[in-house]
């Protein structure tokens, strides 16, 4: 039985990719078993070797270990996101405190810490080139940064810290989760569902019968405050508790509640903070981070706070003359906003979603869209591989080759909706490329678009192009990856750089030649007319005062509870906080609520990737938007500009500092001036 284990030896098909059609469910837990036992044994020999401590035998070593957990983990934590089970959550739900406790083990390993300080140490005489070096700053700062420098008494409390935050974390996504479920809205009447397209009232009633409900509708909620549905609904009574079921999830005082999980969350934070000998969480996270301090983030967030905010309450005075003009005499709320925003995008650019999604077909706009443009600016082909072995019936595997014809890659396509997938849209990697390793890269792109019925193509809306654009971009920073150690591969770069190069590729959707190429009628075959073409690019600054002050709102949140200090952080008034930190920070918009509140903030407390880092995004803009204005005044789809992209960019992963890399590959500092005139945030409040 265990040699038979798939994760055990690496995977003999085209690119290592894992051999899905042998791996069982039963393989997991043994593979993490033994792969979190070799990499302590691994280091462990490190750690014992008694010969002196060199770049090889410490570094390059560390980098070799844990093969096992590494292949392990990839196929593993890929398949509890897009294809869950109860037994799949079973496993995670033992494996996740193992890791934390794992991890631990290895950067608290004061032999092993020992060596890589002595390293460090003599690093101006070590002769390394820029990658090596790098390889040791950054080991050295990530075991600084795990605590390996404390004493035993404080290690103690380090690893008692980090598994409850691990559980804790866990138990938050649960609540959110289940507490969303119980947030959905029931309605008896279909009258009250006047507005919903048929097919959004049949799902409507086809989720009352998955609750067991005879009859009537159930309008589910997804996770952001604002929900689709509040654009189409005319019934104002029902708007208004759609969006209170909303707003109010995660705080009713109910098992679902939140509020309790989140005051220890964010204690427990602060106090490790202290003990890493930072004032605050947010002091930790970001220092790691390109922003470096707090208060660089805060003062970008300053400077686009009060232009959103005289924006929004612009686009709230149209919207209450909407209302006027409709014949109503009520004062605009939270609930009404969607509503009057599509009349008033209506009435103003003409722009219909049922209009535009026939010429969305999924297909095309994949492969004479997404493809198409990644052919034209980097010379890449894509060939199906159905031969080869995905994770689901749905998950597709297409060949990816250079402008050379040699094989560059795999990407796999996981496009569907379906109840075992988590929401949202993600990329990831299943094979890092590495240079150590020989490996090419190998990187899914999860979304969840709604299939059509048997024999119907399916047909996306302006946004889900968007976003088959944007994870595409995580994948090409994945594919030209470059770099020699796994540790650098693609998108591991800070969490508040890693956003901008899927955010730059959103700039095909739109583009001409790119739209012209992909965006044709399924039935007709006729191109997308240009008036309508013409009027997406004039709307694209519509409703962008709501859209940047709801996001900055939730930025300035996170901050808020992540620069509290421990001796602050107990008993606190979630609401209460809440309000307070919304007030201060001048985002307090009583109908922009932010796009989460902090009972369901998953992104910042179920995991710690965004927690202090949802400011990520529009630092991350800033880039983006620098390097559009870059790619449009040297012409946009071009050879040239693709290769120097990729090869100054892309390539370097995160094999060198961030901005030095930006700085290199851009010729200065960026500059902020774009990304306020995209937003439209130029004009003086
Ligand atoms: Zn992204």
């Amino acid at each position: 039985m265990t040699t038979d284990n798939p994760f055990f030896a690496p995977s003999d098909l085209p690119y290592q990719l894992p051999p899905f059609d042998r791996i069982e469910i039963g393989h997991y837990l043994p593979a993490f078993e033994r792969g979190m036992a070799d990499q302590r044994a691994e280091v462990a020999a490190i750690a014992a070797d008694p010969a002196p401590p060199t770049f090889e035998n410490t570094l390059v070593a560390l980098e070799r270990s844990g093969r096992i957990l590494q292949r392990v983990s990839a196929a593993f934590f890929n398949l509890a996101s897009s294809d869950t089970s109860p037994q799949l959550q079973e496993i995670e739900k033992a494996v996740v405190p193992q890791l934390s406790a794992h991890s631990d083990a290895i950067m608290l390993d004061r032999g092993l810490y020992g060596r890589v300080r002595e390293l460090y140490e003599r690093r101006a005489e070590l002769g390394l080139d820029a990658e090596p070096a790098w390889l040791l700053e950054r080991y050295h700062t990530d075991f600084v940064r795990a605590g390996a420098q404390l004493s035993d008494e404080q290690h103690v409390r380090l690893r008692e810290l980090n598994a409850e935050l691990a559980g804790l974390a866990t138990e938050f996504g649960n609540k959110v989760r289940d507490e969303m479920n119980a947030s959905a809205v029931v309605v008896d009447d279909v009258a009250e569902l006047d507005g919903l397209s048929d097919d959004a009232i049949a799902a409507a009633a086809q989720a009352a019968r998955d609750r067991g409900l005879e009859r009537g509708y159930v309008l589910n909620l997804i996770l952001p405050t604002a929900q689709p549905q509040l654009a189409s609904l005319t019934d104002r009574a029902l708007r208004e508790r759609l969006h209170t079921a909303s707003v109010t999830r995660g705080g009713r005082g109910d098992e679902h509640d939140t509020t309790g999980l989140v005051r220890r969350i964010v204690r427990l934070r602060a106090e490790r903070a202290r003990l890493l000998g930072f004032e605050h969480h947010a002091e930790y996270n970001i220092a790691d981070n390109t922003a470096r301090t707090v208060q660089a983030v805060e003062e970008m967030l300053a400077k686009l706070a009060p232009a959103a905010v005289a924006n929004a309450l612009a686009e709230a005075e149209d919207l209450q003359a909407a209302i006027a003009a409709a014949g109503e005499t009520f004062t605009l709320e939270p609930w009404d906003w969607a509503f009057y925003t599509e009349r008033v995008r209506r009435e103003r650019y003409a722009i219909d979603e049922a209009e535009l999604r026939p010429y969305f077909e999924l297909e095309r706009v994949l492969r004479d869209g997404v493809f198409y443009a990644a052919g034209r600016l980097y010379g890449l082909r894509f060939e199906e591989r159905p031969d080869l072995p995905a994770y689901h019936p749905d998950a597709r595997v297409f060949e990816v080759l250079d402008h050379d014809g040699s094989p560059l890659g795999l990407f796999v396509g996981d496009f569907f909706t379906r109840a075992s997938k988590r929401g949202g849209a993600w990329a990831n990697a299943l094979v890092p490329q590495s240079r150590l390793f020989g490996t090419a890269p190998v990187v899914v792109n999860n979304l969840n678009i709604n299939r059509a019925p048997a024999g119907e193509p399916t047909l996306l809306t302006l946004d889900e192009v968007r976003t088959l654009f944007h994870e595409f971009g995580h994948a090409l920073h994945t594919l030209f990856s470059q770099v020699h150690f796994p540790k650098f591969a693609g998108t591991r770069v800070p969490r508040d750089f890693v956003e901008y190069p899927s955010q730059v590729n959103e700039v095909w959707m739109l583009w001409p030649e790119v739209l012209a190429n992909y965006a044709t009628h399924h039935e007709t075959g006729a191109p997308l007319p240009q008036e309508i073409v013409d009027r997406l690019q004039a709307a694209k600054q519509f409703n962008e005062g709501f859209a940047t002050t709801e996001y900055l709102a939730a930025s300035l949140l996170d901050l808020a509870w992540h620069t509290l200090r421990v001796e602050d952080a107990e008993d606190v008034d979630v609401a209460a906080f809440e309000a307070a930190a919304l007030e201060r920070a001048g985002v307090a918009v009583p109908f922009v609520p932010p796009r989460y509140r902090t009972p369901y903030f998953a992104h910042i407390f179920s995991g710690a990737a965004y927690s202090a880092g949802y400011y990520s995004y529009i630092w991350s803009e800033v880039l983006d938007a620098d390097t559009v204005d870059w790619l449009t005044e040297q012409g946009g789809l071009r050879r040239e500009l693709g290769d120097t992209f990729r090869d100054g960019l892309l390539a370097r992963g995160g094999s060198a500092d961030s901005m030095a890399v930006y700085r290199a590959f851009r010729g200065r500092d960026p500059l902020i001036e774009p990304l306020l005139k995209r937003r439209g945030l130029t004009a003086n409040p």
